[in-house]
């Protein structure tokens, strides 16, 4: 089969032996990867990760011990956790001290003909949601976390730093239930496409005399975390949501002056990134993807992804 492998260096597409499903993992034919800056930064360094890339797909079960699940349309979520340590018993299976992470640690990725995965980790697509649109459902579960952290009541005033893909999608998901939620960005077109419903855009500089209960950082800069804390009210919340390679030199008085709490958020359950695409047939995440490129194009598609202003771009196997 063919396969996107990262080897700590450059990204090749290579022919490599189909895998064995491991018992209780199903072996999946994969209809459609995307790229995240997830990926993005593991080129770069961050993890130090070699191997098959990726962790977002939807797919077809082609062989399992769950004759029901077989042939069947899947979504996976990408932590592969031991089921025995701490963690795992205490309902963090996200965070086990053993796991593996598609793609991203240990475990080879999504963006070859077929993949691996345990079987609990599958969801099953609902047929009204597309291919394009189930490719998406890993980081809108990612976005979805943000509300498995932060408890709300509907009356907070958000603001999310940030339109990339992630940052549009974390605004969305705080618009699903919050009144007053502002995405800030710095591209025209990226804050066109983000709009939905009562979801207010900015670009550039935010200028508000209330600050805000929760902001959002997406940008994973610096300068980002800066313009957090000075958009945050005492006791506020900001929420990290960006993995960046590189490390960034900030200052944190203001966060002990005003008692902000800053939280870090990464994987969702998935189960709330479908719920959420059902409740909002409307939100059309699809129109995040600009590109799609077949498996054996990666090389050109990463460069597409990478270039600054785009948003998704997703390789097709079929
Ligand atoms: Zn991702
Ligand atoms: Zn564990």
């Amino acid at each position: 089969m063919q396969a996107v492998i990262f080897d700590g260096r450059q990204i090749t597409v290579n022919d490599i032996p189909k895998p064995e499903p491991p018992p209780g993992f199903a072996l999946i034919r994969v209809l459609k990867a995307g790229i995240c800056g997830t990926d993005l930064e593991i080129v770069n360094g961050y993890k130090g990760f070699k191997g098959v890339l990726g962790h977002e797909f939807c797919g077809i079960v082609e062989q399992s011990d769950n004759s029901e699940l077989n042939g069947k349309r899947v979504v996976g979520e990408i932590n592969v956790s031991c089921g025995h340590c701490n963690f795992c018993k205490n309902n963090m299976a996200r965070h086990c001290s053993n796991r593996q992470v598609m793609g991203i640690l240990g475990l080879n990725g999504c963006m070859a003909d077929y993949c691996v995965l345990p079987l609990l980790n599958l969801h099953q697509v609902p047929e009204k949601i597309t291919d394009r649109q189930a490719v998406m459902l890993e980081p809108l579960s990612a976005a979805c976390e943000i509300l498995e952290q932060v408890s709300l009541q509907g009356n907070e005033k958000a603001v999310v730093l940030g339109d990339g893909r992630l940052g549009i999608l974390c605004a969305w998901v705080l618009a699903g239930l919050l009144e007053d939620v502002t995405l800030v960005g710095h591209h025209q077109e990226k804050l066109e496409k983000a709009e939905w419903r009562h979801l207010k855009t900015v670009i550039n500089k935010f200028n508000t005399s209330e600050k805000a209960d929760l902001i959002v950082e997406a940008t994973g800069s610096a300068s980002g975390f800066r313009e957090a804390v000075s958009l945050c009210r005492p006791r506020g919340t900001i929420v990290l949501k960006s993995t960046v390679s590189s490390s960034i030199r900030i200052d944190l008085a203001p966060v002990v002056v005003n008692e902000i709490a800053v939280l870090g958020s990464r994987c969702g359950d998935f189960n709330d990134g479908l719920r959420m695409m059902l409740t909002y047939p409307d939100l059309k995440i699809e129109r995040l993807i600009e590109a799609e490129y077949p498996l054996n194009s990666a090389v050109d598609a990463f460069r597409h992804a990478a270039e600054t202003g785009v948003l998704k771009v997703v390789l097709k196997m079929d």
